[in-house]
């Protein structure tokens, strides 16, 4: 439990940050530790640097974008579970933040962190997935945006380079369209067990543009394209079939806590329910 040897440099901005990305051996970025550290401890991680972002407070907050929100990447769980634009704007986001871990784990966390470290297992993923987001990366060729459903590439793989910085998170506002996240999980690990998120709209009595994704049903986050294309222009009666197909096109892990079926009728029962309750709002 005890992590190899490493260097430790604070960045003093991103610029400084990409620098000792690009200058240290085997340099990793070091936000709010919750994910890293404990790999480190168990010696699945084992960088020649951490570069500390965690005092770059310029990367930390909401700001109103217009269309969307613009959170910035050192955003902590805490921080946007309380945020009043997101609350208003994206209250799907702010909601499920306040549901990731413990207060512990909320109050060092980020956004940034947790999209990067990309487990299938985590809540913000499914979020952003969901949401149709856009995550803004740096790097020593400038700037570039990624779509969320580019960003996860399979098992903790990203489209990220290992010299990029996640800057920001624009997240669309979600306008008049319900919405719901509802997480199965054993209480004592916080985790979900499947996680499901819904946006919904709708309008005389129809269903339109439903998007739903999965937390721990495959590789990366999931969107539920089955349960998606069945909804569209559907009416209201016909939230139960369309969840039916919700579990097409995944392939969730067995574990200690649940099996692959059991997850495969947890994901059909749970979206049904976060339809309706996104319905509902
Ligand atoms: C006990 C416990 C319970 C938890 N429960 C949950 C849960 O229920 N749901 C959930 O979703 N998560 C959970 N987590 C994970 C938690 O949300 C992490 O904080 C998060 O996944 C990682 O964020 P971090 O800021 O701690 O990142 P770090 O651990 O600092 O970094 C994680 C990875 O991301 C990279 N990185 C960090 N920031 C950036 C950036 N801006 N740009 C590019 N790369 C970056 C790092 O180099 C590293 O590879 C839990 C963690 C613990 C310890």
């Amino acid at each position: 439990m005890i992590p190899a040897g490493f260097d430790y440099e604070v960045a003093e901005s991103v610029d400084h940050a990409l620098e000792l990305l690009r200058t240290k051996e085997d340099a990793k970025l070091l936000a709010g530790g919750h994910s890293l550290i404990p790999l480190m401890k168990l010696r699945l991680a084992r960088p020649g640097t951490l570069v500390d972002i965690g005092r770059l407070t310029d990367l930390s907050g909401v700001r109103d974008g217009g269309d969307h929100l613009a959170i910035g990447a050192m955003t902590r769980h805490h921080d946007l579970n309380n945020d009043p634009l997101a609350k208003e704007h994206c209250p799907l986001i702010a909601y499920a933040a306040g549901l990731v871990g413990d207060p512990q784990v909320r109050h060092r966390g980020t956004i940034g962190g947790s999209l990067a470290h990309g487990d299938p297992a985590s809540d913000l993923p499914t979020i952003v997935l969901a949401l149709d987001a856009v995550i803004v990366a740096r790097g020593a060729g400038g700037e570039r945006t990624i779509d969320a459903r580019d960003f996860f590439n399979g098992f903790f793989d990203t489209a990220l380079a290992e010299d990029e910085v996640i800057t920001e998170i624009r997240v669309p506002k979600v306008g008049a369209a319900g919405w719901s996240y509802l997480k199965f999980r054993q209480r004592a690990l916080d985790w979900a067990t499947v996680g499901v998120a819904a946006v919904v709209g709708a309008s005389n009595g129809s269903i339109e543009g439903a998007r739903i994704a999965f937390t721990n049903m495959g590789q990366t986050p999931l969107r539920a394209s089955a349960t998606e294309a069945a909804l569209a222009g559907a009416p209201r009666d016909a939230v139960a079939a369309a969840a039916e197909k919700a579990d097409e096109g995944t392939d969730p892990p067995s574990d200690t806590w649940a099996t692959a079926d059991f997850r495969r009728h947890l994901a059909r029962v749970l979206t049904a329910r976060a339809v309706e309750e996104a319905l509902s709002r």
